[in-house]
């Protein structure tokens, strides 16, 4: 049994008083984290508050970083202050810095090495475009991706990895995948985890979907044999619609 996992991406939303105002609100009503990780994932100034804010069952995530120790970059962040401040979680190598900052499989693969490193758990987007999804190229897409981005990991690696499926052309936009094309986007993820791997590290794996997840369709996406919980932009910015996300987990 995998424990489902529901991850809020807030992007660059959220002042540190708008916040703080949504984890105090959400603390006290989060699910036990027995039955679900509850993650949300806040732009770099304001982690450290959060994190000595966060309740029993939260837990906070950064949106990127980079993949050296130290050095001369210029805005950057580096794994060992995200350690040093208390972050679980690390988004890596999501749709909008792959396009935005020409982020690349090879970096994003030396991000995931770097995250394990200092023990925090990168959550890793892969997902295609819907050029891709046209031309009958999203599985072969979505496989050299995750052959790239898992390149050099161990399975005891692995089996603590997050992945996010999310298909660039439902984020943002209220197109969500159905239920049934997401499941088998995910699925074949896991085959070629199993591929690369072994049945333990496939079985053990969480995956979850993310693309326009809300109140309204989150059901219906957990209901899906492989679907292991959600990465949520627009939807985890509210408390009370992300309550119901990590409500709606639990019942998986
Ligand atoms: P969305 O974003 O839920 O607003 O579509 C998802 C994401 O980018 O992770």
């Amino acid at each position: 049994m995998r424990k489902p996992i529901i991850a809020g991406n807030w992007k660059m939303f959220k002042t540190r008083d708008e916040a703080l105002q949504f984890v105090y609100s959400v603390n006290m009503k989060v699910p036990p984290k027995e039955y679900v990780d509850s993650v949300v994932c806040a732009q770099a100034p304001i982690l450290r508050d959060i994190v000595k804010r966060q309740g029993d069952n939260l837990r906070v995530g950064a949106q990127n970083m980079h993949y050296l120790d130290t050095g001369a970059y210029t805005g950057e962040v580096s794994a060992a202050l995200l350690e040093n401040i208390g972050v679980a979680y690390v988004i890596i190598g999501h749709s909008e810095r792959r396009a935005y900052y020409n982020e690349t499989d090879e970096a994003v693969n030396k991000k995931i090495h770097q995250a394990f490193r200092y023990g925090i758990t990168p959550i890793l987007c892969v997902g295609e475009s819907l050029d891709t999804r046209e031309a009958g190229e999203t599985d072969a897409f979505v496989k050299a991706q995750v052959v790239a981005d898992l390149k050099g990991l161990g399975s005891e690696q692995v089996k603590e990895l997050v992945i996010a499926y999310e298909p660039i052309w439902a984020i943002g936009t209220g197109k969500t995948a159905t239920p049934e094309l997401a499941n088998d986007a995910i699925k074949g993820i896991r085959s070629v985890v199993r591929e690369l791997f072994d049945d333990e590290t496939a079985d053990t794996i969480r995956i979850q979907y993310g693309g326009s997840v809300k109140p309204a369709n989150v059901d219906e996406l957990l209901a899906q044999s492989d679907i292991d919980g959600a990465l949520v932009g627009g939807a985890s910015l509210d408390a009370e619609s992300f309550l119901y996300l990590v409500n709606a987990a639990v019942k998986k």
